[in-house]
């Protein structure tokens, strides 16, 4: 673990500060959002030399961004689609968040297993898995390989084991979704954005000298004004909602629901994450370990994004009986879910009706006067979604560096390691295909990288902050949320700074 700089070097301003601030100039740039789109963007104008707002109804990536999958993958199953040039750029995404976010970001072990007369057989999977890689260079994540059927056994004990032929591995990434949107954000505040969450938009006015917002402070209940030379809205699904508060039409977002459930890892165990297409429906899926859990997800059902976001008992048991069809043995029941949940894909309506895993997860930007709008996309590719805009929009106002190539390509994300880390232990079986342990310390290391000593030592200097809330959360985590990581209620924390309600519910609860 980094030796403590306690208190950290630089840390956010109080809200008061931040809230008055909003009101006192013109900025540059005004941001609507903060999910993972709008803190990107945010953080490459600030970087480019633009002033920044950045204002988020609700907490840091509250929204779809911390209701993810977690990968930061170039997305195996876009091969399929033949949208080569998206997984090229997410794969490059994907090297630059391991080098860039360091420690926030790590490698992940894929095994996908084929069994007699799957769908992708053992050949197109090799080929796929070839190609994949070789989009990925110069960056390669080391080369594909194949495991016998004993190996894919050992890898994932409760795999049906009649007709199994082996499994191919690969390498990927993954991440804690809400953590990355926060460091994303700490990150273009460090560097002068101002950014107030709990602060929502309620109309936008643009003219051709700027824009006005109309906000309103939800702590506080207080009207705000922000001005800006332009806006740029980043509502991931509540897009459509958003621009109605600029006046601007079309219905730009058909959202899909995707939910997980969380089971015990001993009743499935995984060395690394399982990828699989399920036998009910032939969708991929994912199994992904966590130190002390397995998440299976996901689902892909219309969602109407005005409605409350929460998983249905059906989809619950799609995603058992699709995980009970890969692996027999784990024989998952509605009793065995500890947690789940829901969030909205902000996809891109298309032009006809299209079976919802067939939506593009393509980005689209539209300028209307001073307003941009920006949408779709995924969490692996925000930073490059965000060099576009911010180039174009430096070079449209004629501001700050405009150059193609963001300053975020080498930035270092807040809590960023020196170096790429290798695959979390506790992501591994050990012989006898149990997890491999996984102390504290390596706990808050996964959570905060090189700010884990700061936050030991935190926990160490509040009263009872070394109290261990559960496994792997120390009590004083609370406070350093609060302080320092923009937390405004338990919610924060145990959804989104921690994944205390996803792994110890009746903790959260308490
Ligand atoms: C089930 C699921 C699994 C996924 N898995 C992966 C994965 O493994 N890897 C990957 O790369 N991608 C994944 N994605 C996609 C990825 O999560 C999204 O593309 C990404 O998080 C979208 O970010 P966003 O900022 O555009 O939207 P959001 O995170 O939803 O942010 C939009 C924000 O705008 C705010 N907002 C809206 N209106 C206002 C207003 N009037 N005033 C102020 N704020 C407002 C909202 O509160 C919200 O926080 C997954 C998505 C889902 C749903």
């Amino acid at each position: 673990m980094p030796s403590p700089t306690n208190p950290p070097a630089w840390r956010l301003p109080p809200r008061s500060t931040r809230v008055a601030a909003l009101a006192e100039r013109t900025f540059d740039v005004a941001v609507i959002g903060g999910g993972i789109t709008g803190c990107g963007l945010a953080l490459d104008l600030t970087l480019r030399g633009l002033s920044v707002a950045l204002v988020e109804r609700g907490d840091w990536g509250g929204a779809t961004s911390s209701a993810s999958s977690r990968l930061i993958h170039g997305g195996l199953r876009y091969l399929e689609t033949g949208d080569l040039a998206l997984v090229r750029e997410s794969c490059r995404e994907r090297a630059l968040l391991l080098s860039n976010a360091a420690g926030l970001v790590w490698p992940e072990r894929f095994v996908f297993p084929v069994h007699a007369g799957a769908r992708v057989g053992r050949a197109k999977l090799s080929a796929g898995l070839w190609l994949y890689t070789a989009l990925s260079l110069p960056r390669a994540l080391g080369t594909p390989g194949w495991l016998s059927r004993a190996d894919a056994l050992r890898a994932v004990p409760a795999l049906r084991g009649d007709g199994l032929r082996g499994a191919g591995t690969y390498m990927d990434g993954a991440t804690h979704d809400a953590r990355l949107a926060l460091a994303v954000l700490l990150s273009a505040a460090r560097a002068n954005a101002v950014c107030v969450s709990r602060c929502e938009a309620t109309a936008i006015e643009g003219a051709s000298s700027g824009v006005a917002i109309a906000a309103r402070d939800l702590s506080g209940n207080a009207p705000l004004e922000l001005r800006a030379a332009a806006c740029v809205l980043a509502g991931g699904p509540f897009t459509s909602a958003l621009r109605a508060c600029a006046g601007l039409g079309g219905d730009w977002i058909a959202p899909t629901r995707g939910t997980h459930v969380v089971v015990p890892r001993e009743r499935l165990p995984t060395d690394g994450a399982v990828i699989f297409t399920s036998a009910v429906d032939g969708r991929v899926m994912f199994l992904i370990p966590w130190p002390r859990h397995t998440v299976i997800g996901t689902t892909d059902v219309d969602a109407d994004p005005s409605a409350p976001v929460a998983p249905t008992e059906a989809e619950r048991d799609y995603l058992l009986e699709s995980a009970n069809a890969l692996a027999p043995a784990a024989a998952l029941r509605r009793a065995d879910v500890v947690s789940a949940w829901a969030g909205l894909r902000p996809l891109l309506r298309p032009p006809e009706a299209a079976a919802p895993s067939q939506r593009s997860r393509e980005e689209r930007v539209e300028r209307e006067g001073n307003v941009y709008t920006i949408a779709g996309g995924k969490l692996t590719g925000y930073r490059s979604m965000a060099e576009k805009l911010g180039a174009r929009i430096a070079r449209e106002l004629g501001r700050g560096d405009a150059s193609a190539h963001s300053p975020t390509r080498t930035h270092a994300l807040v809590g960023a390691l020196a170096r790429p880390v290798a695959r979390p232990a506790w992501s591994r079986l050990d012989a006898a295909g149990a997890p491999l342990a996984q102390g504290i310390e390596s706990a808050l290391v996964e959570r905060y990288g090189a700010l884990a000593a700061d936050v030991r030592a935190h926990c160490e200097r509040t009263s009872g902050g070394t109290v261990p809330l559960s496994a792997d959360v120390l009590a004083g985590e609370r406070s350093w949320a609060e302080q320092f990581e923009d937390a405004t209620c338990a919610e924060d924390f145990t959804r989104r700074r921690t994944s205390l309600a996803y792994t110890d519910p009746s903790v959260a609860l308490d």
